[in-house]
């Protein structure tokens, strides 16, 4: 995956997780949490990883949720018909 920083160097993978902890501490504990947000109100079948420019002098980190196809279109399709659900 490029970098949506400076959008030439390829990332790569640093950390992958599947669940959130259940008290996160700050840095990539609390990402993981976040990402949680992103997608545990439709499904817990998530995966976040925690990316890194490839470029040393960018080296902008981020993260991404992978998760099924499936799983994206049902949850859009739910999310469009009932709006998101934000308990
Ligand atoms: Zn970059």
């Amino acid at each position: 995956m490029k970098c949506p920083k400076c959008c030439l160097s390829k990332s790569k993978v640093v950390d992958s997780r599947i669940n959130a902890p259940k008290r996160p501490k700050m840095g990539w504990q609390y990402w993981v949490k976040k990402a949680s947000k992103s997608f545990d109100w439709y499904t817990p079948d998530w995966r976040a990883r925690r990316r890194v420019c490839k470029d040393e002098g960018c080296g902008h980190r981020f993260m991404t949720i992978e998760i099924t196809v499936d799983d994206l279109t049902d949850a859009l399709t739910d999310a469009a018909q009932n709006g998101f659900n934000e308990t």
